[in-house]
């Protein structure tokens, strides 16, 4: 019941966010951050009408998404994706929202051509110098969306980025902003269009909607806090 009611507090919060910057709400979808969820919880969400899901870990998700293959729910990588990896994450995932590299792109056109496959992406943009983030960096996105669309297997839709940690939502809109400014640049260049932007989570989705979020990444707002 909790699940529920906080994704309808969550969607009044969409709407609102849209009213102000003047969107159509049905332009932002709910992706549910379910690391460390279990499957109930999971189809909880689902039952609230979440339909989108991100797991960050191949393994977990290989023990989770199997379980779950009964939902009609579409099931995105968001965490960093290691190239030894693929071989699971092409079978499991129906959007990988982490291309960052070339090599990662190889691999990715070398297994789904093997599976006759073609996988939804989005390019994983870093955007303040934190170690610890992944993603490239924003003169790399070109090249490297150039790469993709060389490939057959992959389809390129977005961008996606995980900007820092800042207590005031406020002082993260700059970097939503940006890579919005990255996103209608890149299309102008390629001539394709890359209607995605997977942007803002738990703390600050209402500042990534103002900015253009088409797909807000939400855990904590949705589950309550994570138990490791
Ligand atoms: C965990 C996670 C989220 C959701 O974070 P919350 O603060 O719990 O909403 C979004 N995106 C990524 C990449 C995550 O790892």
């Amino acid at each position: 019941m909790t699940i529920a009611r906080n994704v309808e507090e969550i969607r009044k919060r969409i709407v609102n966010a849209c009213e102000r910057a003047g969107r159509n709400p049905e332009g932002v979808q709910i992706l549910a951050a379910t690391k460390t969820r279990t499957p109930e919880e999971i189809k909880e969400a689902f039952e609230a009408g979440i339909r989108l899901f991100g797991e960050n870990r191949v393994q977990e998700a290989r023990d989770k998404i199997p379980v779950l293959k009964e939902l009609p729910a579409e099931w995105h990588m968001i965490g960093h994706l290691q190239t030894n990896k693929v071989k699971y994450a092409v079978k499991l995932f129906d959007v990988i929202e982490t291309v960052d590299r070339q090599k990662l792109v190889d691999e990715l056109e070398k297994r789904l051509s093997q599976l006759g496959k073609v996988m939804r992406v989005f390019i994983e943009v870093k955007l303040s110098p934190e170690e610890t983030k992944h993603g490239c960096s924003p003169e790399e996105v070109e090249p490297l969306a150039r790469y993709i669309l060389g490939k057959e297997h992959l389809k390129l839709e977005g961008l996606m980025t995980v900007p820092p940690y800042l207590d005031d939502p406020e002082d993260v809109r700059p970097y939503f902003k940006k890579l919005r400014e990255i996103r209608d640049r890149l299309q102008d260049s390629l001539g394709v269009p890359l209607p995605q932007l997977s942007m803002g989570m738990s703390h600050d989705f209402e500042v990534a909607i103002e900015e253009g979020a088409t797909i807000v990444r939400i855990g904590t707002a949705i589950f309550g806090e994570r138990r490791y």
